[in-house]
């Protein structure tokens, strides 16, 4: 494979590279020529005259490509409107193809459906690459769909887009098609001998606390924990909603868990009523959290990519990257993340309008997200090139920032763990329990034949009030921590998902979700045999007494949490240190 990046100027000198190109075949292996034609302003009628003389000098060739929020040639943002990159593949198995279909919301499940055919039909395919105008479409639908082909088959690419970041309009375009502003260009790449690579790294990583989505739609983002969504941002970050509102927000953008990894949204825009216009659809009812990005955490995020892509030995690099990442970079800065590819190969892309990735069977729509790709004909051969950052910000410490984030990190998960627990026992606390137990009766009572039925074990110190009243206070907290530790290590012992709660004084609650209640009985009783056992050096030994149910599909969690109080009564009222059943 061959690879040769070039500006377009003017005919004359575009007609001289094709020509070299063309001469090229003369003495080499050719099996397909592939031309990425990347323009970053919507100029329709240059693009169609580019293409064309690239038509009549190589009518063999295939091109591909789209209007771009800026072009990468030889791994650094080019400043020229139109770049072109010629992928000569040279192994005889490589196979190219470039298929163009029209892509509404009312195209979209015809498309996907001849996709599964095409690809069902080709055997031989490794890759597909996709160009796509997504700029006021939903594409989850089309991301599903997707995810249905073949799950050998990778799939990435990105989306078009323009120069001026508000322009709706962008436009696709390949061989034997026009320019379409509602398309999709797929180019599918296979052979026996192609091997192709594909990551995404973003380096922003989350801030603070989590937060509910409790209400969105599509791209709408309305309320964050039942508020306004841009509350957030100003309550945090004091990020006023004006005309720099896109620019402020880029560096924090919202991350939550799609598919099993992590997906970034940043708004584009603030309405009146506080609902966050996003780069693509976020989920309601989904937990996020504010993420937040710096160069020295990016860039080692950059470089732990870059080194893995060393090791395949790319004969090309495509890299697909988010506009918001030349917005963040600034133009100049954009090149520290991009340009150190070009050291393990030629490197070309673009910066898109949303970035298209898969990671395992499902088709992931990113965004703030670099996404690189790399391209081999053959074997590896074992002389890789070494991928480094040449930037000093990376030898020295971690940044000022990175560090601050990191407090606020650990501080959090402080406080987030000091408002679910209880200071003296550790254990949670009546507030949290009683959620925890909501949850368990609500998700039993929805699916009863499919999940087994959550059990409470509710118990309380016998004759408490005397060990205070005798030995003082200190020695009753002392025996408060003990039941606290034999609780933890006993339940710990039967399975790994019960909940303790401190539920009053040296009354506690315990949620058993799985267990067979056969085990949950034998677990209490375990548990009173512990405690009886214990010897005080200051009380002596002391008991307990034992409430224990099973809850009923359908009925009220204050239902189920009252039978165990009513048996725990019950064990008061029949001698105390034993366990009642209802
Ligand atoms: P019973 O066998 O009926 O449960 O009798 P009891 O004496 O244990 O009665 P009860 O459960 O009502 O007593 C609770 C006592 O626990 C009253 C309160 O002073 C004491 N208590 C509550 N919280 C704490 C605490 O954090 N530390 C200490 N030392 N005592 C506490
Ligand atoms: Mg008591
Ligand atoms: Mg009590």
């Amino acid at each position: 494979m061959k690879q040769i990046q070039f500006e377009y100027i003017e005919d004359a000198t575009l007609r001289q590279e094709l020509n070299r190109i063309d001469r090229w075949r003369e003495n080499h292996r050719v099996t397909a020529i592939l031309f990425h034609v990347f323009s970053d302003n919507l100029e329709a009628e240059k693009i169609r005259h580019v293409t064309s003389l690239i038509e009549f000098a190589l009518p063999d060739a295939l091109y591909v490509g789209c209007t771009t929020s800026g072009n990468v040639m030889d791994g650094r943002l080019n400043k020229s409107h139109i770049t072109i990159t010629c992928t000569i593949f040279d192994d005889p198995a490589t196979k190219i193809e470039v298929i163009q279909m029209p892509l509404t919301e009312a195209t979209e499940p015809m498309v996907s459906q001849q996709m599964e055919k095409i690809v069902a039909d080709r055997p031989w395919l490794k890759a597909i690459e996709m160009l796509v105008t997504i700029r006021g479409l939903s594409m989850t639908k089309f991301c599903e769909d997707l995810s249905k082909i073949d799950e050998n088959i990778k799939l990435y690419g990105g989306g078009s887009f323009s120069d001026d970041l508000n322009e709706v309009a962008s436009f696709v375009y390949s061989s034997g098609n026009d320019c379409s502003d509602h398309a999709v260009v797929f180019t599918l790449m296979g052979g026996d001998n192609l091997s192709v690579y594909s990551e995404w790294v973003t380096g922003w990583k989350p801030l603070g606390r989590k937060l509910k989505i409790t209400k969105a739609d599509h791209a709408m983002l309305h309320e964050l924990d039942n508020k306004p969504a841009y509350d957030t941002y100003y309550k945090y970050l004091n990020i006023a909603n004006d005309e720099l509102f896109f620019k402020h927000t880029l560096e924090f953008p919202f991350m939550y868990e799609h598919n099993g990894i992590d997906i970034l949204r940043a708004p584009t825009a603030c309405l009146e009523d506080g609902t966050l216009v996003m780069t693509a659809d976020i989920e309601e009812g989904v937990e996020t959290y504010m993420a937040y990005g710096d160069p020295w955490t990016i860039l080692e995020q950059v470089n732990s990519v870059g080194k893995k892509l060393s090791v395949f030995e790319p004969q090309a690099i495509f890299l697909y990257s988010c506009a918001a990442r030349r917005a963040f970079w600034g133009d100049n800065g954009s090149n520290r993340e991009t340009s150190p590819f070009q050291d393990i190969a030629s490197t070309s892309g673009f910066y898109t309008s949303g970035e298209f990735m898969r990671t395992g069977k499902d088709l992931n729509q990113h965004n703030v997200t670099l996404l690189v790709t790399g391209l081999r004909e053959g074997p590896v051969t074992g002389n890789m090139h070494n991928f480094r950052i040449k930037d000093h910000s990376l030898d020295g410490q971690a940044s000022l920032v990175n560090r601050l984030a990191n407090f606020v990190q650990a501080a959090t998960e402080e406080l987030e763990l000091s408002s679910i627990t209880d200071g003296l026992t550790k254990l949670f606390n009546r507030t949290e329990i009683q959620h925890r137990i909501t949850a368990a009766n609500k998700k039993y009572s929805a699916s009863p034949d499919r999940i087994p039925a959550p059990s409470l074990i509710m118990l309380d110190i016998d004759n408490f009030k005397k060990v205070n009243d005798t030995f003082g206070h200190h020695e009753g907290d002392i025996v408060i921590k003990r039941i606290a530790q034999i609780m933890r290590e006993t339940c710990a012992q039967a399975a790994s998902d019960i909940s303790i709660g401190r539920w009053g004084g040296e009354e506690f609650m315990i949620l058993v979700p799985k267990l067979p209640f056969d085990d949950v009985k034998k677990l209490a009783e375990t548990l009173r045999k512990a405690f009886e056992d214990e010897k005080f050096e200051v009380s002596g030994s002391h008991t307990i007494s034992v409430g224990v149910t099973t809850a009923v599909a359908g009925e009220h969690v204050d239902v189920f949490c009252m039978r165990v109080d009513d048996a725990l009564y019950e064990a008061k009222e029949t001698g105390k240190n034993r366990i009642v059943v209802k």
